[in-house]
């Protein structure tokens, strides 16, 4: 039987498997260590009261005849549909309609399965660091050549250091895709307004497509920084934008997202300029069966006073404790980027020591475990991120460890 070459000659899950087995061999060499971990990529406070009981009164009464739902809709209810567009949206002069929002099972699958309206021969985009499932959904649709010395030969990388202030450059060349996530994962950094819409100008003029990863927007706290890319003018032309509840309410277990493609983003096929709005409702409908009823429920609660009153306050406490990262190692004398406006903190390793080194030596010396950059691309080489979702006692705890072995 023949198989996906592009997937068998994938490189290995490497990061979070060899971080897993260079704990779990500590672990077992020192069994008394009393390990902090602050590579957690995942929350760990509880869903809000109110989202969890709106989640298990709509899930009880599936067993009543009149509370029973079949089938969702493809693209999601119309309720959640229109919190969307009215709370998450509208407030910030960003007008949509309920066609150009779709409900998903989270944001990684959307911007995983995205890739599929995309040519065969597409050229493709990241910033570097970078989330990797850009990267590796890409690859296994074959775009991006051979993997070379940690580099795809196809992939137009754009760095992302100390040295342009996580401003990414414009691609060198033409491009048909360029994946932004702001606020940033892996660095934690933002752009501007101003920023964003030079990548936007670019793309308009080059006819390439911005998809925007805001998974982390409910994290942002300074005024200035867009929520939405539907905020720069012209993005509505060329930006499709990927959301999500996980990091926003806690819904990585429970799992729901939403994808804006507004109707008027086209791309080419052959001579034709073709929806990409359309191509994705027929994809949808042929390989989803909707999100369930009793999530989108609990989805829409996210979005009620009392719903997002609670959420914030959970934002709040993953905030502090990412301040609580960077002040502590900045007083230490660390270079510090991020952790303002996320929950993510990307440090400079002291006096550029490689970032798989600096892991073992917080792993010996302070028992803290967090994630080398180099992991996230070449250009995370010499930095390490450190993740406010532990307790924050456990985080205080963890900063005191780093600080006296630095
Ligand atoms: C966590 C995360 C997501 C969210 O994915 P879900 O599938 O919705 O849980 C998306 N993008 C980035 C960059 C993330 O870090």
């Amino acid at each position: 039987m023949k198989l996906n070459a592009h997937i068998a000659s994938l490189p290995a899950g490497y990061l979070f498997a060899e971080i897993g087995k260079r704990v779990k061999a500590y672990q077992t060499a020192h069994p008394d260590a009393d390990l902090i971990r602050l590579g957690i990529g995942d929350v760990t406070r509880p869903i809000a009261p109110s989202v969890a009981r709106v989640f298990a009164d709509t899930a009880l009464k599936m067993g009543t005849p009149e509370g029973f739902h079949g089938y969702a809709p493809d693209y999601g209810y119309n309720f959640l549909i229109d919190a969307i567009i009215r709370a998450d949206y509208a407030p910030r002069g960003v007008s949509l309609k309920p066609e150009e929002v779709f409900i998903s099972d989270g944001a990684k699958p959307d911007v995983g399965n995205l890739q599929e309206l995309f040519g065969a021969d597409a050229r493709i985009a990241v910033t570097d660091p970078v989330y990797p499932v850009y990267v590796d959904s890409n690859a296994m649709a074959g775009r991006l050549g051979s993997f070379d010395g940690g580099r795809w030969s196809g992939l137009c990388y754009l760095p992302c250091t100390a040295e342009n202030g996580f401003i990414p450059p414009l691609p060198p060349e033409h491009v048909d895709v360029i994946y932004l996530c702001y606020p940033n994962n892996p660095t934690g950094t933002v752009l501007t307004k101003d920023q964003l819409k030079v990548f936007v100008d670019w793309a308009l003029k080059e006819d390439a497509l911005i998809v925007y990863d805001a998974a982390y927007k409910a994290f942002i706290t300074e005024k200035d920084i867009p929520q939405s890319i539907y905020e720069v003018p012209g993005a509505e032309k060329c930006c499709i934008e990927c959301c999500s509840f996980s990091k926003t309410a806690g819904f990585t277990g429970v799992r729901c997202g939403y994808m804006i493609i507004p109707t008027s983003v086209t791309g080419t096929v052959g001579n034709e300029r073709v929806s990409l709005n359309r191509l994705w409702q027929r994809r949808m409908s042929t390989k989803s069966n909707g999100v369930s009823y009793p999530v989108q429920c609990a989805a829409a609660q996210v979005f009620a006073p009392d719903g997002h009153r609670e959420v914030m306050e959970s934002i709040s406490y993953y905030l502090n404790n990412a301040s609580v990262i960077r002040t502590g190692l900045e007083k230490a004398g660390c270079r510090c980027f991020g952790g303002v406006n996320s929950p993510y903190v990307w440090m400079q390793t002291p006096d550029g020591m490689k970032s798989w080194d600096f892991f073992d030596l917080l792993l010996d010396k302070a028992h803290v475990v967090g994630t080398p950059g180099e992991g996230f691309g070449p250009s995370g080489e010499g930095y390490f991120r450190l993740t406010a979702f532990n307790t924050l006692e456990k985080t205080k705890e963890a900063v005191e460890r780093v600080t006296g072995v630095l």
